[in-house]
């Protein structure tokens, strides 16, 4: 018997991304059986197996993935662009912080960028808004709104980074890291507000061809990131994008933070939020 609830979802998904403008491509394979559901706590237990199983091969494109049809795919990368115009426009540091009504102001005042289109913010909303589980991201949703701002106020911008960090326990964690390891390590990412999570998963939905949840196993969608909120990423000096694959956890330093007990990971191996094992990843504020 065919997954039911994984079908209804499927519909619902579907549903929710018509109604602002939007459709969904779904391959004919996406009705395959995905075994009895029993209730709500089994559905929902079965769905974090999936995730966690998927998880250990997540560049891997799996036959009940959710991609956005070509026309949403097309629409997916004039926004991208657009997004990486305002990124140029406002600096990589800024753009870690910066508000989706000011990405806006600035999009309309220059004709570099361009003013988004009415079509780009339904397709920007409907992202923002649809239910992530339903495209196999487990994670709750952190973020009250898709114009949610940061106060400058509360963060502090790390030197030599291009990244902040919030002032209180996230600012005190990477201190500490610092002193007892020293320059070599540095922070990789630090605060991104929505429209920065916006972009990045933008970015890894284009190329994974339109496959949501594929870009989902990588990053979390906007308005479901913990970088939201408090927690960072570190590296090794010099290692470059590396710090973002496995390499890291072959470096001195992760090796330091393990054994100085500095490491609380948000995202281990068959983590429940159908998320890549990211030992670079550092949890600061407890789970939602
Ligand atoms: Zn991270």
């Amino acid at each position: 018997m065919a997954g039911h609830k994984s079908v209804i979802n499927r519909r619902e998904f579907l549903g929710t991304l018509v109604a602002s403008g939007c459709s969904l491509w779904i391959p004919s394979a996406s009705s395959a059986p995905n075994g009895p559901s029993h209730s709500p706590q089994a559905d929902h237990d079965s769905a974090i197996r999936d995730a966690i199983k998927k998880a250990e091969n997540f560049e891997h494109d799996y036959r009940d993935d959710i991609y956005l049809e070509r026309r949403q795919l097309r629409l997916l990368r004039q926004c991208l662009q657009r997004l990486t115009r305002v990124q140029q426009y406002v600096g990589y540091g800024n753009f870690n912080l910066i508000d989706l009504d000011r990405a806006r102001r600035y999009a309309r005042l220059y004709s570099a960028i361009g003013e988004f289109t009415a079509a780009e913010m339904a397709f920007i909303e409907s992202i923002y808004h649809v239910d992530a589980q339903q495209y196999g991201f487990l994670g709750k949703r952190l973020s009250a709104s898709l114009t949610d701002t940061i106060q400058r106020r509360d963060v502090r911008k790390i030197p030599g980074s291009g990244h902040y960090l919030y002032r209180g326990e996230a600012l005190a964690v990477y201190e500490k890291m610092r002193k007892r390891i020293g320059t070599q390590l540095e922070l990789t990412s630090g605060i991104r507000g929505v429209v920065k999570q916006l972009h990045l998963f933008l970015a890894k939905a284009s190329k994974s061809g339109g496959n949501l949840s594929r870009a989902a196993r990588s990053l979390a969608p906007p308005g479901h990131s913990y970088h939201g909120i408090g927690d960072f990423d570190v590296g090794q000096r010099g290692l470059g994008a590396a710090n973002f694959t496995s390499a890291f956890s072959k470096t001195g330093i992760y090796r330091q933070l393990l054994d100085m007990g500095l490491i609380k990971m948000r995202y281990p191996y068959a983590n429940p939020y159908g998320v890549r094992h990211e030992p670079w990843h550092i949890k600061v504020v407890k789970d939602a």
